[in-house]
């Protein structure tokens, strides 16, 4: 029965093994149906829609790749522009490493924060203020493309709905994993929770250090840049200091 189907399929194939499907694989050619069986792996014919999906899948892909290889000639190039030889062996690897790192540090383009909010909002009655304090923010300066870091304090008081917590540290992420600056970092994080939550109020404090001040330019290396916005009943000033007095505050 089973050879009798198999000799019925033409076209592309998914893979399955067991309950788990390997969707990310290439098309696979009725020519490869003997050999996949004999390593326990069970072509299952696609139906139009998965085709066109795996087209599009395997050309993201591609494009993705290709612009890594760009990156990386990009960055052999700048090595050889500051005097350096690319081909010693300490240097041998840098280009695709660092194209690597800035693929890392660049990632929130390719993310969204409503759909980080969105995949854990739950419906709750809670209406007191919700505060996630001291979360660690990573970025780059959209000036000087060197990095600024610090802390964000991110609060909300729902409005029939609140956030897995961990959602706000993602949506840190997602916003600060691009080229920034602190002060639209800060207006984008705190729309992106008023638009997709709707709470009653939301408040947000980032505290920085730019590494743009420190190792250039004018050289401070103490200096913290400090920006807030608060939307809602954060505007009124009791629930806005109770806000700025929590975040101080040194608890556990
Ligand atoms: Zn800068």
């Amino acid at each position: 029965m089973y050879k009798l189907l198999l000799g019925a399929l033409t076209g592309p194939f998914i893979l399955q093994r067991s309950n788990v499907r390997y969707a990310k694989q290439d098309i696979v050619q009725f020519s490869m149906v003997k050999q996949l069986k004999r390593i326990n792996l069970t072509p299952v014919p696609m139906n139009l829609n998965q085709w066109i999906i795996q087209i599009v899948t395997c050309q993201i892909n591609r494009v993705e790749e290709l612009k890594n290889q760009k990156l990386v000639e990009i960055y052999r190039d700048m090595l050889k522009m500051v005097g350096e030889d690319p081909g010693r062996e300490g240097l041998a690897k840098t280009p695709e490493r660092a194209a690597k790192a800035m693929e890392f540090f660049t990632q929130g383009y390719r993310l969204t924060g409503k759909e980080v909010l969105s995949s854990a909002l739950f419906k709750e009655e809670y209406s007191e203020m919700v505060l996630v304090k001291d979360i660690e923010l990573y970025s780059l300066c959209e000036h000087h493309m060197l990095p600024f870091f610090g802390k964000a304090h991110i609060a909300y008081i729902p409005n029939g709905y609140i956030v897995g917590l961990s959602k706000l540290a993602r949506l840190v992420d997602v916003f600060s994993r691009r080229l920034q600056v602190q002060e639209r970092l800060t207006h984008e994080i705190l729309n992106c929770i008023q638009e997709t939550l709707n709470p009653l109020g939301a408040a947000i404090v980032i505290e920085a250090r730019h590494m743009c001040m420190m190792m250039r330019g004018v050289q401070k290396q103490n200096s913290i840049t400090k920006t807030s916005a608060f939307t809602g009943i954060f505007r009124k000033v009791e629930t806005r200091n109770e806000f700025l007095n929590l975040i101080q505050s040194d608890s556990i």
